[in-house]
């Protein structure tokens, strides 16, 4: 398996529960796979589409993405081929002779295709080891994207009860799932749920208070990142997608509206990096395969938290930071209550409220976002800190709030209960507004007594107020501020009020990585790997992802092996671009002076400052439990059916997330110190050429055991966060 995973994908290790589930396929079982994007779905079929035999048909909703998904393959050398309503007749024949002819190893379908006379009978004919459905939520109309034509996959079991069959979603909510096991009639199936926690996005809601400055004041920093933006409204996305091209940037429209080739056209400029930022409505998005899109941003509030949790999960899937930024205002949500409002079936609107609610508390919240998302989805998140959201990055002293609260809540006794947040934020700050003098507003007592804070700030109090009930908003379309019991209470009976204290500023992004790499060399290698594709006519992270190319401007290699070395280089892309990016390097270093690093970035998986809880109930666990029972590398691995290099990766991630373990059962007390030695000596960046100073008489299993409990000393801080 590993050498197959080294030969065509160019990676040394699996990602979480990856390795179980190809076991498990391997085994001719039958499973369901529930995991986030970015978790490394696709390898769960293609792997053992290679190791197999015979033929693996892949069902794929997303005809526009099956050319995609095959010229990946393609380019890492396998044979894969397509056959969807986009071919002509001559090229499916041509396609059936080659599939006929077992010159294709995974063939994907659109699930229609079952429906064609004959077509079954077609793949009855062939040599079948293998069906996987992607996004296989598709087939529930629980799920928020039910295809009709998914119910056809009934047939595959009924047709072909002894073939494996394997189901992939990003989806976890139990109805769906259990929908899923049903209609495709895999009710014994092995499931394998892996955490939704997405370690390497950044959760920020800003208040909504004038958002094109605040979209143009993140994107100034952002300025070559990939980046979606989405609004609920086509107008609003033609407009703000106007917008911004004139403000210099390349950002392209998509939604329903726009035919289907200027749809197809603007998606495709995208994929190929020919923009940088598409602005779009949810129409976008799914089954969106591009890895390095570095911020999603909601310029208008999103229905409800299913939405949002997808269409951030398009940030970020190669692992690298990605921001997640949400402007909240509560126009928004007035705004969806108002369309909810017209929905015709009680049921749906009562649903649908429901899950606007709770996206309006996770907004307007003051607690960890990340916890509550998961939560959400049914996960436990008990961290103190998550590291990664607006609220644990810039935890915010309280303060006693009672005269601020006193200023807001009497402005509103003023005005009759009659207004909304702004225009009584707009008393407060004193605004010479047209609403407020004609109004003669400015007249009121309360006029221009809240200069102490802006109007960002204003609303921030405003909001924590509603969540504290402390005060009362009303009303669906234009919504009012109201005062309660409880708002009585502060104006007239001396009640206390403990406020979080409001952001200063704008809070800038934090960043976990320590990018180290040479910019310059990027730059040269991407403007490269862009010019490749293009010739070839396929998207640029078909040739190498943005981390395979980090690599390479960190460790600048000089000869083909060092060059296999880097993660994503598999054996076709070596042969077919090996030496272009190795003249590009080479002619770099030594127009710079710049010496080649030995190095092979071997890094572990990402550290987590402290052990996931996912982590903690599943693999890592039984590992730790075996190990701390005093069995070796051997016995551990036998006992769970895993690689010896797979356990000691295990009891490396368990050692750098914190947990105690003793190595001196696994590696003899002499060796640790040699391998110290060693390590000291030639740096702990890869396993390699420490491995090669040593020779025969160390394993890389027990090197990996000695240089992490190094770390584990050491600063951890160096290594990338996130990747891999
Ligand atoms: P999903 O379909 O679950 O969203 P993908 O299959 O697209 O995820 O994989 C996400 C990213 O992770 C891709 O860039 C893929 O190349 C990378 N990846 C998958 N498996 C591994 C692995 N074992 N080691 C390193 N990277 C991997
Ligand atoms: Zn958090």
């Amino acid at each position: 398996m590993l050498k197959t995973l080294h030969k065509y994908f160019g990676y040394t290790t699996f990602l979480p529960l990856q390795e179980e589930i190809i076991r498990d396929v391997m085994e001719r079982k039958d499973v369901l796979v529930l995991m986030p994007t970015g978790g490394g779905k696709s390898l769960c079929y293609q792997l053992p589409a290679l190791l197999f035999d015979g033929l693996t048909i892949v069902i794929s909703p997303l005809i526009a993405l099956m050319k995609d998904q095959v010229d990946g393959l393609i380019s890492s050398g396998i044979t894969a081929a397509y056959i969807n309503s986009s071919l002509s007749y001559a090229e499916i024949s041509e396609i059936r002779g080659m599939v006929e002819a077992g010159e294709v190893k995974i063939l994907y379908l659109a699930p229609e295709r079952l429906m064609v006379p004959g077509f079954l009978d077609f793949l009855k004919s062939l040599p079948i080891s293998l069906f996987a459905v992607d996004e296989a939520h598709c087939i529930s109309e629980w799920g928020h994207d039910f295809r009709p034509e998914y119910r056809q996959l009934k047939a595959l079991k009924a047709n072909f009860p002894a073939t494996p069959l394997i189901a992939l979603t990003a989806t976890a909510t139990r109805d769906v799932q259990e929908d899923i096991t049903r209609q495709l009639n895999i009710p014994r199936c092995g499931r394998y749920q892996a955490s939704f926690n997405r370690k390497n996005l950044y959760y920020r809601i800003e208040p909504k208070v004038n958002p094109y400055q605040q979209l143009l004041k993140y994107l100034e920093g952002h300025k070559k990142e990939s980046g979606i933006i989405y609004c609920q409204s086509r107008k609003m996305v033609d407009s703000l997608s106007t917008s911004l091209q004139e403000a210099g940037y390349r950002a392209i429209p998509y939604h329903a509206g726009l035919t289907a080739e200027e749809r197809s056209a603007n998606q495709e400029r995208f994929i190929r990096d020919d923009a940088e930022i598409i602005v779009a409505t949810i129409a976008f998005g799914m089954g969106i395969d591009k890895p390095n899109v570095r911020y999603v941003i909601h310029y208008d509030m999103p229905k409800n938290l299913e939405g949002y949790y997808q269409e951030t999960g398009r940030a970020g899937r190669d692992g690298l930071p990605g921001d997640c930024i949400l402007f909240f205002s509560y126009g928004d949500k007035a705004k969806i209550e108002y369309f909810i409002n017209q929905k015709e079936d009680q049921r749906d609107r009562d649903i649908s409220y429901q899950k606007l609610k709770k996206i309006t508390d996770y907004c307007s919240g003051n607690t960890c976002r990340r916890k509550r998302l998961l939560e959400y989805f049914g996960e436990d998140f008990n961290k103190p800190n998550c590291g990664g959201c607006d609220i644990c990055l810039e935890p915010r002293e309280r303060f006693d709030g009672t005269v601020a609260a006193q200023k807001i809540l009497s402005c509103i006794h003023r005005l009759g209960q009659g207004f909304g947040i702004n225009h009584v934020i707009d008393i407060l700050l004193g605004s010479r507004n047209k609403k407020v003098i004609e109004r003669n507003h400015h007249a009121l007592s309360t006029y221009g007594i809240g200069k102490e804070y802006s109007k960002g700030q204003w609303q921030s109090i405003v909001r924590e107020l509603i969540q504290l009930d402390f005060l009362d908003m009303e009303g669906d379309k234009y919504p009012v501020l109201k005062l309660n019991d409880k708002s009585r209470k502060v104006l007239f009976k001396g009640q206390k009020v403990s406020l979080t204290k409001p952001a200063a500023e704008p809070q800038k992004r934090h960043e976990d990585v320590v990018d180290t790499f040479d910019r310059e060399l990027f730059e040269i290698l991407r403007t490269l790997r862009k010019r490749l594709a293009d010739g070839e006519g396929v998207p640029p992270y078909i040739i190498f992802p943005d981390t395979t190319l980090k690599e390479m401007s960190t460790y600048y290699p000089d000869n083909p092996t060092a060059l296999s070395n880097i993660s994503g280089v598999g054996e076709k892309k070596l042969q077919r671009y090996g030496d272009i990016f190795l003249n590009h390097i080479t002619e770099y270093c030594r127009a710079k002076g710049i010496k080649s690093k030995q190095v092979i970035p071997e890094w572990p998986a990402p550290i987590p400052k402290s052990m996931p809880k996912d982590l903690k109930t599943s693999t890592l666990r039984m590992t730790l439990e075996f190990c701390n029972k005093g069995m070796t590398l051997e016995e551990m691995a036998e006992k769970r059916g895993l690689a010896v290099s797979t356990i000691a990766s295990h009891i490396e991630k368990l050692i750098l997330s914190g947990e105690d373990i003793s190595i001196d059962g696994l590696v003899p007390v002499e060796k640790q110190e040699i391998i110290k030695k060693a390590i000291d000596e030639l740096g702990s960046g890869a396993l390699s050429p420490i491995k090669e100073f040593l020779g025969d008489d160390f394993s890389y299993e027990e090197i990996r055991l000695v240089r992490a409990k190094m770390r584990r000393i050491l600063d951890c801080k160096s290594i990338p966060y996130g990747i891999k």
